[in-house]
């Protein structure tokens, strides 16, 4: 098990849009390994290689683990190699969202609740899923931003930016 350090916002690497990955990488095998287990570690739901300073077009995604009883093995681990939003759509709906880069903020961010995606697993299988709902499809939406540089935060109104940014400064200055 080795867990990796997770970059906090204000780390340059969450704001780069992240550059294709190689699905027949050996080394994607073991990267995707110690994100699930930092991605348990911190109690999360989802991770993508950006938040632990690999700017390539990975995430992972275990929506349904039972966090509270840390059996961590529960739910579906699920891998997303240079994944794609070909449409969302439906209706916009809010939901409180956290991030592991972003301490201790959440905020309810709006995005639509259906979506269109594909992807390559990490056997190098393609996969194309249409009507994806739920909360595999709010974050899928999540980590499929961090693939291109856009924290939650940065979707919430501007009056709510400003405050959050602000409240973030105080807590990241906290721990240091
Ligand atoms: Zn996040």
């Amino acid at each position: 098990m080795a867990v990796r350090d997770i970059l906090i916002c204000g780390d340059p690497v969450l704001k780069r849009k992240a550059a294709p990955a190689d699905p027949t990488d050996p080394e994607l095998k073991t990267i995707v390994k110690d994100m699930f287990d930092t991605m348990y570690e911190n109690r999360g739901v989802g991770l993508a290689a950006p938040q632990i300073g690999l700017s390539i077009s990975l995430f992972v995604i275990n929506h349904d683990w039972n966090r509270d009883e840390g059996k961590e093995k529960d739910g579906v681990e699920e891998v997303f190699i240079n994944p794609k939003l070909l449409k969302a759509y439906g209706k916009d709906e809010g939901y409180e969202e956290g991030c592991l880069s972003v301490p201790e903020i959440h905020e309810k961010v709006q995005r639509k609740d259906t979506i269109d995606i594909e992807y390559t697993d990490l056997k190098g299988k393609k996969h194309t899923e249409t009507g994806v709902t739920g909360l595999r499809a709010r974050v899928f939406q999540h980590e499929y931003d961090h693939l291109h540089g856009i924290l939650f935060i940065d979707r919430l109104s501007p009056v709510k930016k400003m405050f959050v940014k602000k409240e973030l400064k105080r807590i990241i200055e906290e721990m240091e």
